[in-house]
Parts: structure tokens; sequence; C-alpha cells
């Protein structure tokens, strides 16, 4: 710094102040923003492994999403034939041969759990692989980010785009980009709600304009977050919405593969000049990072992987690609960015400092089992098996039974008390069904429907195929048979026709 400079002052706001105006009491800071200036991102597009993988994985999951609501899959009459249907109405999830009833709650828990525990699993692995790769949000991005770069073009074409003034031709490029995002929205607000109902109906239905508002509702519901997610929103709800990035640093460890910038390698970076040969850089101390910014440029977080892990990292790996691209071209060794792991890196970089022990010593492999790995792994397999076990002996009926309560109980004309119950039979199995009602606990009980005065010791009574039937019973017992005011009472039915098995409720029989 020449003497003659004039020295300045740094204040807690960083403002910069000359020294005269340095003295004194400081005026006030101005207060900072809570809220980070958005910066618009234009992800260049790259050609690579990555971008080939993400590619494949977004067409594979797109064509499943849109392709799953029309199978079909006979359950026979009077029930629907779509292979997968949440009917959220009926309160009834049918997959392909499973159905599952609101008494099954704890198989979509499990389901659920398992499917967190493969997260874990695939985070400690693999980094943030389910965030770069298959969440929906990542794909969805995709597709609005391809489309956006066949109407307005790369990267560059579209920071000038956004940054020229209002013409026919911006105007024309924006309202055709618009109108395919607003297309693609559509058409995933439709698909997502045929997952919960009849897709051929509600298609026919929207065609005609004629669809419930409800049905039309959700369509439009999910049609608007998808266009304002993958459109705009993008890498901000990784930032600002989802919990995940905040939750992984749990599940990564040392040796958990990551994205990663071989910073022993690279640095010092400074741009490749022609006239300067390899060992000029390396006499000067340069690395193998020319500083071109393609890794920052492809990246759709818009993140310099060269500072380092960071939480908006989703390990996509497009910047891998980007720079292999460059390390090809300029003749260098590739991976200079690239998934590994934090054991890896360290060594690699004590070897650099210390080449003598690099040879004695190489970089440690991948270690797929860890201790880590192995929980989770245990985990997955544990959970799964509890679930396939507790799918297999599941009963395809289920009864409750809830005792009148006003009144407690009535007294009879020849000294008999009587309570009466409400049941209801749950045939959770495509076929009809009879089924045999017993009383346990009270020997002497004689059970009539409400409405038939017929009494008996059993009662045989029906329900339809995937349906709930309700009755209602009387029990009537001798007064001289009962010794407790309450007696703990078992309802068992017992399926007549079909594979099910009995099933009981536990009840009381009230008495004065
Ligand atoms: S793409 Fe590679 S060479 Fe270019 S700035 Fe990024 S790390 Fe350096
Ligand atoms: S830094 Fe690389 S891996 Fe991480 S989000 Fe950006 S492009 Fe993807």
């Amino acid at each position: 710094m020449p003497s003659d400079a004039p020295i300045v002052t740094r204040r807690p706001d960083h403002a910069t102040v000359p020294p005269d105006q340095a003295a004194g009491p400081a005026p006030s800071p101005a207060p900072a923003s809570a809220y980070a200036p958005h910066r618009k991102i234009h992800p260049k597009a790259v050609r690579g492994r990555y971008r080939r993988v993400k590619t494949l994985l977004g067409v594979v999951l797109l064509a499943l999403f849109a392709v799953i609501p029309w199978l079909r899959w006979d359950r026979g009459p009077g029930l629907p034939d779509q292979a997968v249907l949440f009917d959220l109405g009926s309160q009834r999830f049918y997959i392909f041969a499973l159905q599952l009833w609101p008494q099954h709650v704890y198989y979509i828990t499990g389901v659920m759990i398992l499917a967190a525990i493969g997260l874990f699993l695939a985070t400690a692995l693999g980094g943030r692989v389910w965030c770069g790769f298959t969440c929906p949000q990542t794909v969805w991005t995709d597709l609005f980010v391809w489309v956006e770069r066949r109407v307005e073009g790369d990267r560059g074409d579209r920071i000038r785009l956004d940054r020229h003034p209002w013409t026919a031709g911006w105007l024309a490029k924006k309202t055709v980009k618009h109108a395919a995002w607003l297309a693609v929205s559509l058409v995933t607000g439709f698909l997502g709600i045929a997952y919960l109902t009849d897709a051929p109906t509600l298609a026919a239905d929207l065609l005609r304009f004629d669809a419930p508002a409800l049905a039309a509702g959700s369509v439009l519901f999910v049609a608007a977050c998808t266009y304002a997610m993958a459109g705009f929103m993008r890498e901000q709800m990784c930032f600002y919405v989802c919990p995940w990035p905040r939750i992984q640093a749990a599940m990564l460890d040392e040796d958990s593969l990551v994205v990663t910038y071989q910073e022993w390698r690279g640095e010092g970076r400074a741009p490749l000049r022609k006239s300067e040969g390899w060992d000029t850089r390396t006499d000067k101390g340069y690395g193998d990072c020319i500083d071109c910014g393609q890794c920052v440029q492809v990246c759709p977080t818009g993140i310099d992987i060269r500072d380092g892990i960071q939480m908006e990292c989703i390990g996509c790996g497009l910047c891998v690609d980007a720079c292999n691209d460059v390390m090809a071209r300029i003749g260098r060794p590739g991976d200079l960015i690239r998934f590994d792991t934090l054991t890896a890196q360290a060594a690699k970089a004590a070897a650099t400092i210390q080449p003598a022990k690099a040879t004695a010593a190489p970089p440690p492999r991948y270690r797929l089992i860890r201790p880590r790995t192995i929980v989770y792994g245990l985990m997955l397999v544990v959970v799964g098996g509890l679930m396939a076990i507790a799918l297999a002996l599941r009963s395809s009926n289920d009864i409750s039974v809830l005792r009148d309560r006003a009144p407690l109980f009535v007294t009879l004309n020849d000294g008999r008390i009587q309570n009466a119950y409400t049941i209801k039979i749950a045939n959770m199995s495509l076929v009809d069904r009879h089924y045999r009602l017993t009383l346990a606990g009270l020997p002497q009980a004689s059970l009539s429907l409400s409405g038939d005065g017929t009494e008996a010791g059993t009662l045989s009574l029906s329900a339809r195929a995937n349906a709930v039937e309700t009755y209602r019973i009387q029990v009537r017992v001798p007064q001289a048979a009962l010794t407790e005011s309450s007696t703990p009472v078992t309802v068992t039915l017992t399926p007549d026709t079909g594979d099910g098995q009995p099933v009981r409720h536990d009840s009381v029989f009230l008495a004065p």
C-alpha cells in the first residue's frame, strides 16, 4: 500500500469510512436483512456420466408416474379395477392384489419407516443420491429446465434474455416457455389426482369440463404447486423448505461418498494461458484447476463445490461431468471433482504433502460395510421382515362392538337383564361371507337380532365383499346368573365361508 494512501477503518457493519469521519460516536448500524437476496440460477447444459444417469432415471420415474394410474387389475364386480388406487373417499388403498383398510394403517406407517431407513442407508452409502437423482423436486426441476433450455437456449442465452428489454421476440419466448410449463403442470396435477380416483373417469370429466369441484380444484392445486416449485422456487425448496439437508448431516460419516473437490490436486487455481506449459504452471505453484467456473455454471443450486462440502450440494454429480470435460480438453487426468470419501480425501492430501507416505500407504478403499451401514441394513431387514409376516398373517375380517349407553341395561318383565350392542363387521375380502357370532363370558346368555325376536346361543350374520355391515343385537341373561354389576364378555366372529380367521372383541355386560 502506498504511504500516502488513506487509512480506512472498518465498522462492525463493514461500512468503509475515511479516518476523519471515524472519530466520535459511530451512528447506529443499519439493521442487517434477515433474508438473502434471491439470485436467479441459470444452470448450463452438460454432458457426461452423471447427466446420463440423471436423465435416464428422470425419464423412467416420470414414465412410471404417468403410466401407473392407467394400469387395470380385475378385483371382481363392484370393485375398482385401477391397479394402484388410493381411494380416500371409501378409505381403501388398492395396490394390485393388496387391499388396505383403515385397520391396516400400521402397514402404511411401516412403509414410511422402511422408506426412512432406506433413505438413511442410501445417504450413508452415497451421500445425497436421493436428492440429486430421484427426489420429485429434482426430477420436475430437471424437466422444467429442459423445457426452458429448448425454448430460450442455454445459460448464456437465458441470461441475455432476462436482461433484454421487452420485445416481441422476448415476449414470444417467455409465452411459449410458460405455456409449456403450465401444460406440464396441468398434466402433473391430473396424474397426481388420478392416483386418488378412477383415472379414465377423471380424464373424461375434465375434458368435458364436468369434473366434481373437489377433483378439479385438487388438479389445479397440484398443478399450481408444480408450476411454482419446479418453475420458480427450484433450489429454494431444497435450501429453505426441505428438512432433509439438515437431517442428512447426522447420516453422513467420513466414509460416505460425497461430491468433493480434490483440493490437494487442484490448488492453487489460476486460468490456463496457452503460452504456459504444465511444468511452468507447476513451478508457479498452480494445480489442475484452471478456474474456468464450469463446475459452478452447471450446478443447479449455484454453489462452488471448491469451497468444500456444503448443505446446498444435492450430490447430483453435474459438476463432476463439467470438470471431467474440462480436464479432457486440457489433457489432464479426470476426477478433479469426484464422488469420494472424506477419509480418502484426507489420506490423499496427506500423501501429497508427504509423498513418501503415498507409496507406503495407498489411499483407503471405499468401505461399503461399516457399523452405520450394518445397523441400517439390519433395521431394513428386520422391519421389512416383520411387515412381510404381518401382511401374510393379516385377517381379512374385523369386528367392532359398541355397547349401548342409553339405557345401560334394561330389566325385562321376565326378570332377565338385557344389554344392546352395535356390531360392525368389516369383510375385507373380495367374496361375500357368512359368519357365526358367539359370546363368551356369560354361559346363560341368549342373543337376538334387533327387530327379530328369535333368541339363540349364536347368531348367523353375513357381510358383502369389501364392505362394512352394521347389526344391532340384544343379549339377555337371567339376573340370577349374574354375580357382578359388570361382567367382561368376548364377542367372537367366525367366518363360515372363505378362509378368514376368527376375530374377537372384548366388551362388558352391565347389570343393576
Ligand atoms: S470445472 Fe474444474 S477446472 Fe474448471 S473451475 Fe471447476 S474445478 Fe476448476
Ligand atoms: S456442487 Fe456439484 S454435485 Fe453439488 S449440487 Fe452443484 S453440481 Fe450438483
